[in-house]
């Protein structure tokens, strides 16, 4: 039985790059009929634990990532934080002292620092000397009468190296001459993460440790604890990690700044900053980010185009299919076509995929996705929830693919605001409305439109066919002034599908409020 997991810090965000390495260890999970299982790793938590795995969890579930056990649900090798189990880590560190893999040591860190610099004065690698290592008990006992405490060290192999197959990058080898004696449990008592993180996923049966290449070197260490317990290894594989736009650096959340000079980077930000501004989302870098996976939620991306854009950020089929559903993606995921090198987080492809995903939409499946926003909006409360669905889907309809995020839904104000309050871009007044003989136009088309009947966008363009031939006029010297007092501006959806939206009465009573204020 296959069984992955991914062993997120509740740090109170998901990472692009985090979710990046649990999709494919699902991905691997599901192919093989195996478990997926989410633990907890809150050993250093200054934060309340709760409060900053909810993020993460959300993000999870709107991105349709479910685990098998872990935190929620629960499961047979629980529990699934960390922190609940110190007894297990504990009794790890004795067994590795009672078998000479680990050792108590009580050196001062003063001690240390000078033989760390006495190696390097020397330009030899600093190996400790384990000048501290109680050899016996009695040993123990004299120091601690001298105040001393002890920490429990790792006494790792000296020579030799230490080999693992990672499926991805192939066999590695790493010198144990390079290895420090590490610490694994405190003189607090508290364990630290490898020591745990080794008997964890040996506890939790994990046959495959699929994870961020940032761990790669960590692993001699964890193969050594590992070995020492008497435990199988799992599996090994070390996925390069998810590289900043137009550069080989590793992404960060804390880099906005610098990201914003990047156009296609700024282009994603923006659009998505004028959603989450017309909605009231806090918009500070910490959680409204695009290296955040709660950004794309709070904007309307949709998840399935998410999950497809990360799938090939280090993974591909082949060299031209780009498009997969869930169960293609499970299909054909394999480890072995992981690229070793890091792939580069592409706004612009990512937003290719969102808009291609969305256009797709029938508008039965994307009217639901719209009308949170215009609710989060605070739009169209004078409006029955059918008759909110109706107008957001003549909208969505008439947009077409102007619609690219649920969240531009809110790129059509006019259409849910009270007549009287419709706003008029100032500059399009001047120039369209206040244009000699507009008005005019206007007031007579006005009068026709008055006894549209039926008022739809066919019938209101034949009305402007015929009134355009009555009055020997072009098209644009009457449309302009139009779309400025009905919609407030002079761009948005087509004139009669926008008219049609808005129905005689509306339409009407817009147009007498903009003659009047001329
Ligand atoms: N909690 C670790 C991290 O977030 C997990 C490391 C691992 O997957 O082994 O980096």
């Amino acid at each position: 039985m296959i069984r992955t997991r991914f062993a997120p810090s509740p740090t109170g965000y998901l990472h692009i790059g985090g979710v990046r390495t649990a999709l494919f260890n699902w991905l691997f999970a599901r192919q093989h009929g195996g478990q997926f299982i989410l633990r907890i790793d809150d050993t250093d938590q200054q934060r309340n634990v709760t409060e900053a795995l909810q993020p993460i969890l959300d993000g999870f579930r709107w991105l349709g990532i479910d685990w098998d056990e872990g935190p929620d649900v629960g499961g047979p090798y629980g529990p699934y934080f960390q922190s609940q189990r110190q007894t297990r880590h504990e009794a790890a560190v004795k067994q590795l002292l009672d078998s000479g893999h680990a050792y108590r040591d009580y050196a001062l860190p003063e001690e240390l620092q000078a033989e760390r610099e006495a190696a390097e004065a020397a330009k030899r690698p600093f190996t400790y000397s384990r000048r501290w290592m109680a050899q016996t008990e009695a040993d123990a006992a004299r120091w601690e009468a001298d105040g001393r405490a002890a920490v429990v060290r790792l006494k790792m192999p000296r020579t030799g190296s230490c080999r693992f197959h990672d499926q991805i990058r192939g066999d590695v080898e790493f010198q144990w001459s390079q290895e420090q004696d590490h610490v694994i449990q405190r003189a607090d008592g508290t364990c630290l993460y490898h020591l745990a993180n080794v008997v964890d996923d040996h506890d939790f049966a994990i046959t495959h440790v699929i994870r961020a290449v940032e761990h790669l070197s960590n692993t001699p260490r964890q193969v050594f604890i590992a070995q020492s317990l008497g435990y199988e290894l799992p599996q090994y594989a070390h996925l390069p990690y998810v590289a900043e736009p137009g550069s080989a650096n590793k992404l960060s959340k804390r880099k906005l700044d610098k990201y914003l000079k990047h156009p296609d980077f700024k282009k994603l930000y923006e659009h998505g900053l004028r959603i989450a501004r017309a909605i009231g989302h806090a918009t500070t870098g910490e959680t409204f980010n695009p290296v955040i996976v709660d950004f794309y939620r709070t904007v309307g991306y949709l998840p399935s185009a998410l999950v497809n854009y990360l799938l090939l950020l280090g993974w591909s089929l082949d060299d031209k299919t780009e498009q997969f559903t869930r169960a293609e993606m499970i299909e054909h995921f394999t480890l072995e076509r992981v690229n070793k090198s890091p792939a580069s987080f592409d706004p612009l492809k990512l937003w290719a995929f969102q808009q291609r995903e969305m256009v797709a939409l029938p508008l039965d499946q994307k009217v639901p996705l719209l009308v949170p926003f215009v609710r989060q909006a605070g739009w169209g409360a004078a409006l029955r929830p059918a008759e909110l669905d109706d107008r957001v889907r003549q909208i969505a309809g008439a947009a077409g693919d102007r619609i690219k995020a649920a969240g531009d839904i809110l790129d059509y104000p006019e259409f849910f605001c009270a007549d009287e309050q419709l706003v008029m871009e100032p500059k399009d007044v001047e120039k369209r409305l206040r244009k000699p003989g507009a008005a005019e136009l206007l007031r007579r088309f006005r009068d026709m439109l008055a006894e549209l009947e039926p008022f739809d966008a066919a019938t209101v363009e034949a009305l402007l066919r015929s009134f355009l031939e009555r009055e020997q006029i072009q098209i644009g010297e009457i449309i302009h002034a139009l779309r400025v007092a009905t919609t407030g501006k002079s761009v948005g959806l087509g004139m009669f599908d926008a008219l049609a939206i808005l129905g005689r009465q509306s339409t009407v009573q817009r147009i007498d409020r903009a003659l009047q204020l001329l």
